[in-house]
Order: structure tokens, then sequence, then C-alpha cells
């Protein structure tokens, strides 16, 4: 069976570009850049002064000089003259032949003239012109997820509007007979369905819409369903019918309606199931239909390629058993003990129970088998929103 690194290159290999768009900058975060973001001046434009006080030459301790006027941010240098001192504000650009700034806190006012309590070495409480970055350098590589200090750098650019990634346009199929919608009456055999919900408010909450469909485990009604959904959608994201069941028709639908099978089941534990192939620029995932296989999947191997992940890596808080070789994703909740933080198991019972989970913070990624785990090695934590 394959290998959780191994289903990683092949959704890698296999995810298109979907192509890209411009957006306006106050909608960027959470985009992915398309375009490396590049500086078009120096930062800082000017040597920039720090602190509010006084620009100088320099300045003596306990000697007393002329206040020759007061400059503040925005406004055009002035020239200092020989011996004197002029009152500026941080943010301002520094006055010619200024070489440092004093802060008012090593300054005291007396009249028209400022002692200074010490001396300032050159530069001393300036941000020098492109300190930061130089003209023409690049600052952060296409690809990239915007975060906000990203925006803030877009803005520092001009950059008005913002060439990103091109987002799938995604629909969500719940298959199962004994399914109903949230606002209908489950009969004693049915449930309501949760993992069109659970998914699509976190896709939501990236600013991604998904539309919600539901299919009987049915060939002929999946078939159809599948066909109207490859002429609408980007990605195709099921959940349920993808296992050992008699009705579990997923797979051999989506085969037959084109869609090429790049892999189906994973060694790991939950989520085996899992079922992921492409048509075209299209791509599809089988979510395994029990809740919590159903999300981990979809965090695990959905959220990255719509760069929207981010993993650290977290030591376990306590030994516990892991009996098989698969991979493991051990749903903790993230605790800090002596200045640390770990992640300490939640008591749950088995990958149907998706009510445990409201406790969790995410999952532990583990490898079992030969060698085990320990408590002093960190391993991959994966956030569930
Ligand atoms: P399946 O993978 O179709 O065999 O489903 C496995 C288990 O997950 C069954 O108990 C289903 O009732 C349950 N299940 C499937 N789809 C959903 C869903 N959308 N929401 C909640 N539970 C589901
Ligand atoms: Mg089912």
């Amino acid at each position: 069976m394959l290998h959780v690194a191994e289903a990683d290159i092949l959704i890698k290999k296999n995810t298109p570009d979907w192509g890209s768009e411009s957006v306006p900058l106050a909608h960027s975060l959470g985009r992915v850049l398309s375009e490396a973001v590049i500086s078009d001046r120096d930062q800082p434009p000017f040597h920039r002064v720090a602190m509010d006080g006084f620009a100088v030459a320099q300045a003596t301790s306990g000697v007393a000089v002329e206040i020759q006027g007061k400059q503040l941010a925005g406004e055009t240098p002035l020239t200092l003259q020989k011996g004197k001192a002029i009152e500026i504000m941080t943010g301002a650009a520094l006055p010619q032949n200024a070489s440092a700034v004093v802060p008012y806190e090593k300054c005291a006012i007396e009249g028209s003239f400022v002692r200074f309590n010490e001396q300032v070495a050159a530069f001393e409480n300036i941000h020098r012109k492109g300190a930061d970055i130089k003209a023409g350098q690049t600052l952060i590589e296409a690809g990239t997820t915007i975060n906000a200090a990203s925006v803030a750098a877009l803005a520092t650019f001009g950059k008005a509007q913002v060439r990103v990634k091109k987002q799938p346009r995604i629909v969500f199929i719940a298959t199962g007979n004994e399914l109903v919608p949230v606002n209908e009456k489950p009969l004693d055999h049915q449930i309501r369905m949760s993992n069109n919900y659970m998914i699509s408010s976190i896709l939501h909450k990236i600013g991604l819409p998904c539309d919600l469909v539901h299919l009987a485990d049915e060939k002929q009604a999946l078939a159809s369903g599948i066909e109207k959904a490859l002429q609408q959608y980007d990605m195709l994201l099921f959940s349920g019918g993808v296992s050992m069941g008699s009705a579990d028709f997923v797979p051999e639908v989506l085969k037959s309606s084109g869609v090429h099978e790049v892999f189906h089941k994973i060694a790991q534990k939950p989520g085996k199931p899992l079922w992921f192939g492409n048509k075209h620029t299209q791509l599809v995932f089988g979510l395994p239909g029990n809740p919590v296989s159903s999300v981990l999947c979809f965090v695990r191997y959905v959220l990255p390629l719509l760069g929207a992940k981010k993993t650290i890596q977290v030591k376990p808080a306590r030994a516990f058993n892991l009996k098989s070789n698969l991979t493991h994703f051990v749903a903790v909740k993230l605790v800090c003990k002596n200045n640390e933080l770990l992640a300490e198991p939640i008591e749950n019972n088995g990958s149907g129970d998706i009510l445990s989970l409201y406790a969790a913070d995410g999952f532990l990624e583990i490898q079992g088998g030969a060698g085990g785990f320990n408590t002093s090695t960190s391993y991959p934590f994966h956030y569930l929103p």
C-alpha cells in the first residue's frame, strides 16, 4: 500500500495550474502568489528617523547647541547648519548634513538651545536607506501564501492589484443512502450528514465557495452526478463510498466516467480508503465516509494544495501505543507543560466518533511499527481549523 509520502508526491505531481487572476490588495490575504513580490524602491526609501528627538552632525555629552528648526514626517528634508540641531520626528527623512538622532530622552531643552546628555554614533536611531531591501530585489517568491505582513509588503511596493493563483471551483458530494440533510428529520435507521458541512465550512473560512450535493449509493445516480460535476467544477470532493462495502461504488463509477485513478488506499490510520484521481485539469478526491477520516484526509492532503496549510512540529505529551505499521494520525490537543508546547492525545471511539474531535486542535502524524515513537521527538502537527 502507498506510503503517505508517496501519496504527497503523486498529488503534487498531478495538481494542475488553474491559471492566475488579479485581485484587489484588500482581498489578497490567504491567496497564493502567482508572481514574486519585488521591491519597487529601496526600503526604507530614505534615511528614516527612528526616534523623536534632535538630528545632529554629532553630539557631545554636556554640550548645548542652538535649535535651528523643526522637521515633521513627510516634510522635505532641511539642511542642517554647522554646530546646530534640528528637532525631528519619527518617520521624517534625515536632514542634509545630519548623521544621527539624539532622542528626547537624552536631551534637555533650554529655551532655543538643546543640551545633550549622551554622545551618539553615526546613524544611531536612523533606519538606513535600503537597509531592509534594495530596489529590484525579490522579497517573496511566487507560490507563497499571502499573510498579513505580505499584504503590508505589497502595499509598500505599490501593488493595488495582486496576481494570485486562481482557486478551483469545488463541489462536495456526500454519498450514502443513510444520510439526510441537517434540516430534515432522520428515520431511526438514518443519520444526519455532517462531513459536507464540516468540510465546506473550512473551505468557506479560507474564502473558497463550495457547492454541496448528495447522491445515493446507486451506480446510475452516481454516474449522472459525476458527469454533471465534471462539467462545472475543477475539484470534486466525495465523501463515502470508497471502502470495501458492497455499496461502495464511487471508485468504479469514477473510472467508468473517465476519471483516471492515481491511487486508492494509503497505509495510514485513519483514512486508509482515500481515493485520488484526475481528468485533464480536474482533481477528484474520494474521502472516506467516517467523519474523522474524512476531515483528516481533507486537512492532510487537500488543504496543502489550496495553499492553506502550515505544519509545525510538536512532541507528544505522553507515550501511547501504536500497534500497526501504518502512519498514524493521532487526534491531539495542544497543551503547555513546563514551558513546552506538547500534543496531548484525545480519547475517542474510533474514526466514526466525530464528537470527540471538538476538543482536538489537530492531528499528530506518527509512523507506527519498528522503533515506535518517543516523547522526545517532534512530529508533524496538522492543525484542524
Ligand atoms: P462509507 O465510507 O460510505 O462506508 O461510510 C462510512 C461511515 O461514515 C458510515 O457510517 C456512514 O454513515 C458515515 N458517513 C458517510 N458519509 C457521511 C457524511 N457525509 N456525514 C456523516 N457521516 C457520514
Ligand atoms: Mg457509504
